[in-house]
């Protein structure tokens, strides 16, 4: 249950004045639908009020405060004037100017005779001083009711800044005081104040350097936020810990005979990962482990060898991927090392259905198929394993937390690896799974010779295309990357049909095409066709992103390249240089660059190291941008901003460490304050894994 002190905070926004059925909708699209949300919205610029100058001294263009007396009202003889209004001080004349007015309105706001206070930007006309719709008009008592330094907010384009103002006032003076959750000694350190005066501080900017993420208020409310993440994470963690695992240590046969028949040897790195994933497996807690990989670093077959020992126990195991595509290639690269092995493998995907899925429900729940490779399909509720002990989830950022925890309810105490191409930051797994072990694999497999990149202006297309012929006459074969047209799939699309429909005309059935949009068969076909050498040139839309191996293929053109964010460039970059043989990325873009845009180019040619592409595509994207927004699984902080707070990150993980090793039930009064934290934060489902209640 909620502490009681939390109430207001958690009431929906239409208990505040001025914020109707309307409004709030307005704002729940902005910020959300209870209280809390909207103070979590902090403001993002300012408006200074602070310059009082007299009249006959008011530069035009500035936002200025004059007290003035008001002298008379001319109304206006049509509704298409404006009504004017003369106003004097001591030194000049200034003319208030309303349109559409309502003349009882003003003439009560407004009284001839009268000395108001009014706040706008002072404007020139025929040498005359004016201001058209004053923001503020209070009698003179009230004059510090007009904020010296107006905060604003982000706004929906009906939402009025007054409003929202006025309803973000209102929510701070019930702010309640709540107990402090952090270590005394540490925020004493950081020279931070309670929660709620930076909270209220931080609502009262007092000038341009109030905006900065980097102030003492804005800093401790990034820290709340990211402790509270952090602490939950590591409550799951300490629960699935102790949750009954099981020891999973195989006698090694049939990974020795698959082994055997492989053609090439497992990197150092690769042997180093395996180790770690076996010693996590043999202990009886449940393993979860990250295995992080550059793209091409071979993580699918460390991934095997994991799966292997669980199934030399008797168990089953899974691997999950994010697409179709996906899952029918782990599919056939486990087939075929497999096929000598005698364990059975099979792939379950949307695309499974009726008898044919019927079927391999069978084989799954009676034991006959030890590995299983898959999409989200797997998730649904009537597949049931014999013996799940294992599972592999590949490109995890794809999947959300809920569909982890699905398939965790698919066995006990199931041992989880997830894998990913994307070399995420340090900074950001944190996020997402907290302390979580991670493997990395630091060498590519022996021989891969570096792809050596370079940019090119799109007017050099026809150059490019005349080199790729020569190229596939030599035998080589080539990804061709079209644009990516922002936020719209169909545009996308159009840009890969016409690019494929040039070059098949040119060069006829050499040239295959693949995209979204296809059925999942067409698809299939056309890689297929790349695969055997039917087809050598694969016009693509970004579909072959992610994990598709054609170790052959040793050239990629992108086309706008300046479209593509870093990290995704990496992974397309990343379909080549598998091989032996050198490769060749071409990133052709278009005029005029960015400065993003430029910057990102460069790290390309600089660099094929993974980790610190992503760590280059974190600076200069923000981590929300980072892996895509929506989909990519990670969670959005409201006050925190990783590409600057990364540092208290590391902190608030060391901090929810310690608090748990000292407090495992959060009983102590810290203890209990940061339960409150954890329900400011909506982290409540955490509390209830606590060790006991
Ligand atoms: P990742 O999933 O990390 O992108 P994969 O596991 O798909 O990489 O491996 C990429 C390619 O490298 C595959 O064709 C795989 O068979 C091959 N490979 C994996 N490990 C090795 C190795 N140790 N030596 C040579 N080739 C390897
Ligand atoms: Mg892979």
């Amino acid at each position: 249950m909620r502490p009681e002190i939390l109430f207001d905070l958690f009431a929906p926004v239409t208990n505040l004045p001025g914020i109707g059925p309307r409004n709030a909708k307005l704002i729940e699209s902005l910020a959300g639908p209870k209280t809390i949300d909207l103070l979590w919205l902090l403001p993002r610029d300012i408006v200074d009020r602070r310059y009082a100058p007299t009249l006959d001294t008011a530069i035009p263009g500035r936002i200025a405060t004059l007290s003035v007396r008001v002298e008379f009202h001319s109304v206006p003889s049509t509704r298409r004037q404006p009504y004017r209004i003369t106003c004097t001080d001591n030194t000049g004349e200034m003319t208030l100017i309303f349109f559409h007015a309502r003349p009882d309105y003003l003439q009560k706001l407004l009284p001839e005779g009268e000395t108001r206070v009014v706040s706008g930007r002072v404007e020139e006309y025929r040498g005359q001083i004016q201001m058209t719709h004053p923001d503020h008009v209070v009698v003179p008592e009230e004059a510090d009711d007009i904020k010296k330094v107006e905060p604003i907010y982000p706004l929906t384009a009906d939402l009025a800044q007054k409003t929202l103002s006025r309803a973000i006032d209102t929510a701070l003076k019930q702010l309640p005081e709540l107990p402090e959750w952090l270590d005394a000694a540490y925020g004493k350190q950081m020279g931070w104040s309670s929660w709620r005066e930076s909270l209220e501080t931080a609502h009262r900017p007092v000038g341009l350097s109030s905006l900065s993420p980097q102030t003492a208020e804005r800093m401790r409310l990034a820290y709340d936020e990211l402790l509270a993440n952090q602490l939950a994470l590591a409550v799951m963690r300490a629960k699935q810990k102790r949750a009954s695992g099981r020891v999973t240590k195989g006698n090694g046969d049939l990974k020795r005979k698959v082994y055997e028949s492989l053609p090439f040897k497992l990197t150092d790195s690769q042997l180093a990962a395996l180790k770690e994933i076996d010693a996590d497996m043999a202990v009886p807690a449940a393993m979860l482990r990250l295995l992080q990989g550059d793209v091409g670093s071979g993580k699918t077959l460390v991934a095997l060898f994991a799966m292997l020992n669980a199934v030399e126990c008797g168990g089953q195991a899974v691997m999950m991927a994010p697409t179709e595509i996906l899952a029918r290639q782990h599919f056939e690269t486990l087939s075929r090392v497999l096929e000598t092995s005698g364990i059975r493998v099979a792939v379950l995907t949307g695309r499974d259905k009726g008898k044919a899925r019927q079927a391999i429900l069978e084989d799954i729940e009676s034991g006959a198929v030890s590995i299983v490779v898959g999409t989200h399909a797997l998730f649904q509720a009537d597949v049931a394993f014999k013996s799940l002990m294992f599972a592999v989830i590949d490109e995890q950022h794809r999947f959300g937390v809920h569909q982890r925890l699905a398939l965790a309810e698919k066995g006990r105490g199931i041992d989880v690896l997830v894998m990913t191409a994307t070399p995420i930051p340090r900074t950001l797994t944190l996020t997402v799974y907290g302390d979580m072990d991670v493997s990395r694999l630091t060498e590519k497999p022996a021989g891969r010779k570096p792809v050596d990149t370079r940019t090119l202006p799109q007017e050099r297309l026809q150059d490019v295309i005349d080199g790729v012929i020569r190229a596939l006459d030599k035998g080589a074969k080539a990804y061709w990357v079209c644009p990516l047209v922002e936020e719209s799939e169909s545009l996308d699309l159009a840009a890969a049909e016409a690019r494929y429909g040039e070059l098949h005309a040119r060069f006829g059935d050499i040239v295959a095409l693949v995209h979204g949009r296809m059925k999942a068969a067409e698809k299939d076909a056309a890689i297929s066709r790349f695969v055997e050498g039917s087809a050598r040139i694969l016009v693509a839309t970004t579909v072959i992103e992610v994990g598709v191996d054609v170790p052959d293929a040793t050239i990629m053109v992108i086309e706008h390249a300046e479209r593509f964010g870093l990290a995704q460039l990496h992974q397309l970059r990343g379909r080549i240089g598998r091989g032996e043989k050198p490769s060749n990325c071409l990133l052709l873009y278009s005029q005029p660059l960015t400065e993003t845009a430029r910057a990102r180019l460069n790290i390309m040619r600089e660099t094929e190291d993974g980790f610190r592409i992503a760590e280059e595509d974190l600076r200069l994207r923000g981590a929300g941008e980072m892996l895509g927004t929506k989909q990519s699984g990670l969670p959005e902080f409201r006050l925190a901003d990783l590409a600057v707070h990364g540092d208290l990150l590391a902190a608030a993980r060391d901090d929810a460490k310690l608090i748990l090793t000292r407090d495992p039930e959060l009983k102590s009064d810290r203890g209990k304050a940061l339960r409150s934290l954890l329900y400011l934060f909506e982290r409540d489902a955490a509390i209830v894994n606590l060790r006991s209640g």
